[in-house]
């Protein structure tokens, strides 16, 4: 748990964080049910789990919203995987949902 938190900490990931929400504004999983709804999570495609080439991999990255970065979080908690992640010093804005969809 330790060295994630360090992680998401630095300024490499902090500026990874923004230059990926500028590229791609909207929430990928969102765009695909063609909504298009501010990204505010950038995501690991491929979890870290503390590995640093693919944390700081760009590639390895995606805009998401709060609503479906937590969809994805539960299902690899469910799965056992990835299990108790965190972000951190990450902010996103509460009053963007998903509610609206009818
Ligand atoms: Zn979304």
């Amino acid at each position: 748990m330790e060295p994630r938190i360090k992680l998401y900490d630095r300024a490499a990931w902090k500026r990874l964080r923004l230059e990926q929400l500028r590229r791609e504004p909207f929430c990928v999983f969102c765009a695909r049910s063609g909504r298009q709804v501010p990204a505010t999570v950038c995501d690991h495609i491929q979890p870290h789990r503390g590995d640093e080439s693919l944390f700081f991999d760009p590639e390895n990255l995606q805009s998401v919203c709060k609503t479906c970065h937590d969809a994805i979080k539960q299902r690899f908690e469910k799965s056992g995987y990835e299990a108790g992640g965190d972000i951190h010093g990450i902010p996103f804005d509460p009053s963007h949902h998903w509610n609206a969809r009818a």
